[in-house]
């Protein structure tokens, strides 16, 4: 059975800091705020993988509340998802990434984070996507306060 998941998040912007986007460090002026480092790419990600497995979401297996996961890499969020997915008996096929910022550019960084969500997902980066829109000027990423992202993950379940 193939089935489909998604996800969402959304950060704010805080001056300093280090931006960390689909796991690649990016030059910037500001960084996310957040109890891990804010990668929203990931979380988006996590939470498209959890939702086509109903696993329920990343709030819930990782608390923000819970001191163990402050500043943790969301690599190794996206790492623990994919085993549990795995252990639950899911495959995951494709993923498919929106990222939603005004600045700072993207792009040059979309193969990077390809890579690095297809290692830890162990699928071919062929079988990953991330794209980067803005929303000319519209709304709190138009206005650069901070940045959002989708996700949406096909996974098949019962034997490979
Ligand atoms: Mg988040």
């Amino acid at each position: 059975m193939i089935r489909i998941g998604q996800g969402f998040d959304a950060h704010a912007f805080r001056e300093g800091g280090e931006l960390v986007l689909g796991g690649v460090r990016i030059p910037h002026t500001h960084s996310l705020a957040a109890h891990s480092d804010g990668d929203v790419a990931l979380h988006a990600l996590c939470d498209a993988l959890l939702g086509a497995a109903a696993l329920g979401d990343l709030g819930h297996h990782f608390p923000d509340t819970d001191p163990k996961y402050a500043g943790i890499s969301s690599r190794a969020l996206l790492s623990s998802v994919q085993a549990m997915l795995l252990e639950a008996g899911f495959e995951v096929l494709n993923v498919d990434v929106t990222l939603i910022a005004q600045r700072p550019k993207l792009a040059p960084h979309v193969p990077a984070m390809r890579a690095n969500i297809a290692a830890e997902l162990a699928i071919p980066p062929a079988r990953v996507s991330v794209k980067a829109t803005t929303t000319e000027h519209l709304g709190f990423t138009g206005r650069e306060e901070g940045i959002a992202a989708l996700a949406v993950a096909l996974v098949r379940e019962g034997e490979a």
